[in-house]
Formats: structure tokens, sequence, C-alpha cells
């Protein structure tokens, strides 16, 4: 056994109780780590590890950061995934006996965080808790910031359970060891940091004092258990009271579009698949939101389409109001801007962490919101109407904030300075006091100048000396013998203090160290009233989220030119000139629209077989079709010229294979494995997207594997599927699969160059001019050379039944069924009708196709 120092020992026993955390021991003005901590944290944080005497024959390792600088080295801390453990000193140094008393009062953790240096303004920071229970897992996400918490459950399926906590992009997992067992492998897929902890449920009385009873005997089993882990989990970590998670939202999970992982990520929903960043994504060509709140709601709305058509619906009225009134909007938009975050502002209060200046911000957002409402009220709008009609402005809460605090509060709160002159008598008094006590100091200043006639001599004060009389040595000759005590030298002068000016100092200090104490306290009391007005200031923070939403998404409909979608109950979805939004957003050259078809019905088709060269534009307009379906959903206009929009469930893609060998699988296994979970899940009313069905295996497998499944969703599933392929042999299936047509990208070849028009037009491709993508892409000529006369070879070898397939070039085909519509051309179903414009598009240089 080591004698360790009793410090050490005290060290020793607070990090029996915080394990898997980083302990910050506070000594002093300073945080210390020692032991395994230090040698970890001076390693992420860069900074020197040291050592200190503690008892044994060796040295503690040992590493420490400021006090006043802490924020950011935990900030770094939690992005690497640690938790850290904050200690601090309990009671007064100057009281103590032996060591002064320490406690963990707080552990911060990446999804507990609290601090706005770790935190994005614009997404929700979520801790998940996973449960498992009776066959189901109940989920439940908290922002512990805003105070939002979420509750769900489904029966026991992994990919269930996947696709539900991907939606929150959680930073922390807790709960039971079994369901997040099943999480641990798809968060390799998440491709970001996510913690996990194992924790049982919280005492059902201390769960009680969060929640009311009745909400919580509510709760299925397993979302009762999803939510005790999660409070234990909070309240373990936390150490303080929550009040600003008391609600809970709970859904059910069909309530939604269930989209996985991998279609969210493909679809870049929220953010691009290269480089994980949010521009380039769904999510940042609709957000013009003016507010914070209203930036994460907008995601949240992303992240969740909608399943209720009445919900959609009230959404689109809102979004078309303010779409077709530019100076509402603008209006809007204007007041918004001066909204600051009040959810995190709520947060904040709650925590006990708000400052002076939070709350300042919090009163001058209330009082925009008179303006807000009104303009709402008087909209043409039912949806905005009815949302402002009943709600809380809060103004007594503004007006309050209003006669406690100053208009320009200090950040500290613990220094005076906040609170208003004329709130508080006694606050007045000490405050005459200490004001007299320095007018008495200068008129001391003035008789001691006289009395001596040293003019230089002045008064000054340190924390050290407190108050004193300052006199340079040239002058110390002139000073009377006996009324001045020395207490400090300097170079150039001496200082002093008189009986008097003690007497006065004491005086003086006391009543603005009582002035500090009082004015932290008025601040405290003003914050407690507030605390409880929480669910007030979220239910009003929830109402202007909403429409800053509306108003995003109404700025954007505008400026991109979209339609209103009509959102049907029924099966056909029919776009006509339906863009990709992004792409068109940030393409240079015009977008080239295309219609979309996919209807029950004799003469219609709900599948489309797409063929066509690589390049030519196949997997932009699948992206588009399901795009324009989420935007949809979400409640948003679309790109398009016209768009009927059914309801759909769920939209499975398999496009594109930038991500798919984590976890050492091959594409092909990735491939199947998503297909095996489309066949069990998709329903009649999915959207079914597969880019090159197929590939990854012989070229005989592959197509006989693409056939297969083509007639599986065909014949068993019935949804729409939008399906390409590189093998335009598959396209004889058009003639056997009644609700399957096939079309293809228009390319016009003119002698040695290929124009890709991005058309999309009837019929099937007859090649699929990977050779000549080769020769842009630079590669030697004698290999080009070789590789068409092997293609010659192979073609009459295979003697491929490519009789089905629409000869070349389709573009002068399209055209002329354009210009002369005949009988055959009639039939065709609209998705595939012949295009309008064509504008033709160039292929890139070689040096750009790379
Ligand atoms: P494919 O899937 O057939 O290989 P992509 O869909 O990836 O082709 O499209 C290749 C490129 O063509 C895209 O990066 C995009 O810039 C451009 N493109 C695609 N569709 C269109 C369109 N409708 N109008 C204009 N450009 C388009």
């Amino acid at each position: 056994m080591i004698a360790y120092t009793p410090m050490i020992q005290q060290y020793l026993g607070i990090k029996e109780g915080a394990k898997d955390a980083i302990l910050f021991f506070r000594l002093g003005d300073f945080y210390e780590m020692f032991f395994d901590d230090a040698i970890n944290a001076s390693r992420e944080l860069e900074i020197t590890l040291t050592g200190r005497e503690g008892g044994g024959d060796k040295k503690i390792p040992m590493c420490g950061v400021p006090y006043h600088s802490a924020e950011g080295y935990i900030a770094r801390l939690i992005e690497k995934g640690f938790k850290v453990a904050i200690c601090e000193q309990v009671e007064d140094p100057s009281a103590a006996k032996g060591v002064v008393r320490r406690e963990i009062i707080r552990v911060v953790t990446p999804g507990t965080v609290m601090e706005s240096k770790s935190l994005a303004d614009k997404a929700n920071n979520f801790i998940v808790a996973v449960a498992e229970h009776g066959g189901a897992f109940g989920v439940a996400a908290c922002d512990l910031t805003t105070g939002e918490l979420y509750v769900t459950s489904f029966s026991a399926a992994q990919e269930a359970l996947t696709d539900e906590v991907n939606v929150y992009h959680p930073s922390e997992i807790v709960g039971d060891a079994g369901a997040m067992e099943q999480l641990r492998s798809a968060a390799a897929v998440w491709n970001r940091p996510v913690l996990f902890t194992e924790r049982t449920p919280m005492d059902p009385e201390r769960l009680a004092q969060q929640f009311s009873q009745l909400t919580l005997d509510s709760l299925a089993p397993a979302r009762h258990r999803a939510v005790s882990l999660l409070t234990g989990y909070l309240d373990e970590t936390q150490k303080r009271s929550l009040g600003h998670v008391r609600r809970i939202s709970v859904y059910e999970p069909n309530q939604y579009m269930i989209l996985d992982p991998f279609t969210r990520r493909n679809l870049e929903l929220v953010e691009t698949v290269r480089d994980r960043n949010k521009k380039g994504s769904l999510l940042w060509l609709l957000d013009r939101t003016r507010t914070s709140m209203g930036a994460r709601l907008l995601r949240r709305w992303i992240d969740k389409p909608l399943l209720s058509k009445a919900a959609i619906d009230e959404r689109l009225e809102a979004v078309d109001r303010l779409y077709g009134n530019f100076i509402l909007r603008d209006e809007l938009r204007r007041e918004l801007n001066e909204i600051y975050d009040l959810e995190r502002l709520v947060g904040r209060v709650a925590y006990g962490s708000a400052n002076g200046r939070d709350l300042n911000a919090l009163k001058s957002s209330l009082q925009h919101v008179p303006a807000i409402a009104a303009l709402c009220a008087e909209s043409d709008s039912e949806t905005l109407r009815k949302l402002v009609k009943d709600v809380d402005h809060c103004a007594d809460l503004a007006e309050m904030i209003e006669t406690v605090i100053v208009e320009e509060p200090p950040v500290s709160v613990r220094e005076g300075g906040l609170i208003r002159a004329g709130y508080d008598r006694y606050l007045d008094e000490l405050r005459e006091a200490s004001v007299n006590g320095k007018k008495w100091l200068a008129e001391l200043e003035r008789r001691e100048r006289e009395a001596t006639g040293i003019k230089s001599l002045k008064i000054g004060y340190n924390k050290v000396f407190g108050y004193y009389l300052e006199v340079s040595k040239a002058n110390i000759g002139s000073l009377p013998e006996g009324r001045y005590e020395r207490k400090q030298t300097l170079t150039n002068a001496e200082r002093y203090v008189t009986p008097e000016l003690k007497e006065k100092e004491t005086l003086i200090l006391e009543a603005e160290d009582k002035m500090v104490d009082l004015e932290y306290a008025k601040f405290v009391e003003l914050r407690d009233h507030l605390s409880a007005h929480l669910h007030r200031l979220q239910k009003l923070a929830e109402v202007l989220a909403a429409l800053d939403v509306f108003q995003s998404l109404a700025t954007v409909s505008g400026e991109q030119r979209y339609v209103k979608p009509k959102v049907t109950e029924g099966y056909d979805f029919v776009v006509q000139e339906g863009r990709h939004p992004v792409v068109e957003a940030v393409m240079d050259a015009s977008f080239i629209a295309n219609d979309t078809s996919l209807a029950n019905g004799a003469d219609k088709a709900s599948m489309l077989l797409i063929t066509g060269p690589n390049m030519a534009g196949k997997s932009t307009y699948m992206r588009q079709v399901a795009l324009v379906s989420i935007m949809a959903q979400i409640g948003s206009f679309v790109p398009a010229k016209f768009a009927e929009v059914p309801l759909i469930d769920r939209i499975f893609t398999r496009i594109g294979a930038a991500d798919d060998l984590i976890g050492g699988q091959s594409t092909f296994m990735v491939e199947m494995k998503d297909i095996q979970i489309m066949t069990e899940k998709a329903t009649a009313q999915s959207l079914v997207i597969i880019d090159e069905l197929g590939r990854g295996t012989s070229t005989g497998e592959g197509m006989a594997i693409a056939q297969a499944v083509i007639e599986f969703v065909h014949h068993e599933v019935g949804c729409k599927a939008l399906v390409s392929t590189h093998f335009h042999e598959l396209a004889h299936l058009g003639d056997t699969l009644p609700r399957l047509a096939n079309a293809c990208m228009a390319v016009q070849e003119t002698g040695d160059n290929v124009t890709f028009l991005r058309k999309l037009v009837p019929g099937a491709a007859g090649s699929s001019y990977g050779i000549y993508c080769a020769q842009l892409a630079g590669l030697p000529g004698s290999i080009i050379e070789r590789a068409y006369s092997l293609l010659e070879l192979h073609t009459d070898h295979e003697n491929l039944a490519a009789a089905a397939a629409v000869k070349l070039p389709y573009a002068a085909e399209a055209a002329a069924a354009y210009a002369a519509p005949t009988e055959e051309a009639a039939k065709i179903p609209a998705a595939v009708q012949p295009p309008r414009i064509v504008e033709p598009v160039h292929v890139p240089e070689p040096a750009a196709a790379t």
C-alpha cells in the first residue's frame, strides 16, 4: 500500500465514482488531472505532462488546465469521445479543516454537453436511450440543450432500431446492453463518433419527480423503460433538476416515412456523401431560416417526412400563402431575424447557466413576438392564423426581465453591475453607501494634498493592500511624522495607510461585498421565477420555429420556381418537368427537366427500367424522383412544373458505391442484403430505387439476379420502382411485365462524338458506352482499340437478345415522335414522353471527367 497524501487519497476516492470519465480535479485556479487521466489528457490536449509528489516513491503523473479556459479543453475531449467529470471545491478553503471538501458537480458527455463551444447552433445534439422489453425496442431521444424529448417503440428488429436511432444523429447512446449491441455495427456506418454507455433504469420514485405519473403510466413498457434509462443517466451525470425536460412527445414510427441510413446518406438529405458537409445537401438548399430554432426544426422535418395528408396539406397551405405574399414573407423574415435561440436560452435558464445577457436576449426576443403574431393573425393563411391564435406572448416575463436587469449587463453574474437601480431598496442603499464612500475618498485625497503640500499624492486600490495613499519617493520628506503607516515600497513611490483610511475602507468594502452578493441573489431569484414558466416559453419557441420553417420553404420555393405538389392518398406519381433540386441549384448550365409517371392501370407503368451510358443522368433522375417525394411530404413545394405525389411510406435506395466497403463486406453482399430487406419491408406504397442492379458479380449471374428481383417487385410488391441497369439486354422484360416500361437517357452520336441530352425517352439503350467513357478518361489508345475489338467478338459470340432495344440515335427518334405524335407514341406513359426542349449537353473534356 502506498501512503498517499490526504489530497491524493481524496482524489482516488472521488475517481472511484467516475471511472469512465477524465476527472478534472479543482485545485485553486486550475483543474488538475492525475495518473492515467493525466497521461491520456496530456496526449489528447497536447499539454505538458508533469509530476507531483503524492506520498509514494515516484511522482504521480499530472497535467492541468486553467480554470478560466477549461471550456475549450473540455470541448476538445468531448469531441474526441471522452467524458469529463468536473470536481469542484465545495467548501470555503479558509473555513476548511484539513483537505478542502470536493465533489463531482457534473459529468460532461457528448450527448449532454451544454456549453456553446461544443454545440452547433443549427443542429440538435441528441442523446438516445434504447431499451429492450417484451419483444419490443423502445427509443427515447433527448436534446438537453432545448429540453425536447421524443419517445417511440416498435417490435424488435435490428434494422427498425438502426433506422429509428439514426434519425437523431445521436452523439451518445445509453441503455440496455442487448439493444446497444444491435446498434454498434450500424454506428460504424454513421461514420461519426458515438459513445455507448450501459445503464439500468432509474428509481421509479425519482422518475416520477421528473414527469407526471399520468404521463408515465400512459407509456407502453418499452417506452417507459427507455425514458427511465435516459432520465437516470441525465440525473446521474447532470446532478441537478432539469426543469425544461418535462414533456414527453410520444409518436408511432408509422407516422413518418421510413428512410434507412443508407438512403438518407445517398439522397444527401442533411449532408453530402463525399465530405459530410451540409453544403450541397437538401437541407442546405432549403435552409433560409432566420433563427437557429427554425434551422433545427427544418432539419427534423427533413429527417421525418410526414405520412398524413392532412398534416402535409396544412404545412403546404402556409408555405403557399407565404409564397404568394412576398410582403408578408419579408416582414416576417425581418422580425424573425430579431429572435434569439429561445429554446437554448430556456435550456440555460433551467440549467442555471443563463447570465444577464441571456435574459436580455430572451427579453428582446419576446418583445418582437406581438409583431410576429399580428402578421400571422392578419394573414390569409389558416395554418398561420391557427398557429398564433392562442399563443402566449409571455409579455409578463419580458417585462419582469426589463425591470430587474440593466440594459448592458456583464458576462459574469457574480461581480455585480447587473441589477437595475430602483429595483431593490436595500441594494440601492448599499450602492449609495459605496458611492458616498468613493466621494469621501476623493475628499480625503484633496485634504491630504492640502495638508502635506504634495500635489502628486493620490489614493489607489489593490486587492492585497486595499486602499492606500501613494507618495513619490521625491516627496517622502514632506510627510509629517506618525500618522502614516508604510505598507508597500515601489521603485519610485511608497504606499501608506492611515487609521482613518482603514476604518472607512472596511465600510466601503463591506458595502461592495454585500452589494455583489445581493445582486447575485436577486438575479437568481429572477432566474428561478422564469424557471417556473419554462413550458410557456417552450410552446412559444415551437410556434416561432415552425413559422421560420414555413417562410424558409416559401422563400426557396419562390426563388427556385417550385410548384405546390398535389398530395394524394392514391397510387399515381406524376411529375411534369421535374428537376433535381440540388444539382439544378449548383449547376452553371441549365438543368434538363424530365417527366415521371409511375401509375396504376392499363397502359401505365409503375416500374421503369432505365438503361443508358454512364454519365447520362440516370442516377440524378432517380434521386430527383425520391427528393420530390420527400420534399412534398415535409410540406415543401417541389422542383417541377406540375406534381401529383402520393404518400410514400418508405423509400429504398441502392445508389452509388461510395461507402459500401464499411465493415469489410463486398459491394455485392451489401447490395444483396439491402435487397433482402427491401423484399421483406416494401409495400405497394413504397418507392424502390436501384441503381445498376446486379453489378458486382459475373454478367450472367448479375443479369439473372436483376431479372428475378425486377420480377419479384413487379409481381409481389407492386410498388413504384425505378431500376437502372448496365444490362440493356434486360429490356425484353418490358414485353412480358405489363407494369414495367423501358426508358433510357437520350444520347446523340455525331461522328466520334457522343452528346448526352439528359432527356429520358422511351425504349432501351443499345450500348452503354463504357469504352467511350474510358476513352474520355484518357486511357491509352491501344487499350481502347483492343477493348472495341474484344467487344465486337463478345457481342457476336453471345448474340444477345437485344431485339427489343431501340436503335440509336434516340434523339432523332424522340424528336420525330414529338414532332408527329403517332398513335404508338401517344400510348407511351408520360414518364417516357419524348423531349420538349433538346438542349445538347456536352461531354466534358477528359481532364474534367476524371
Ligand atoms: P449516370 O447515373 O447515368 O452515370 P449521373 O446521374 O451521375 O449519370 O449524371 C452525370 C452528370 O450529369 C451529373 O453529375 C450532372 O451534373 C449531369 N446531369 C445529370 N442529369 C442532368 C440533367 N437532367 N440536366 C443537366 N445535367 C444533368
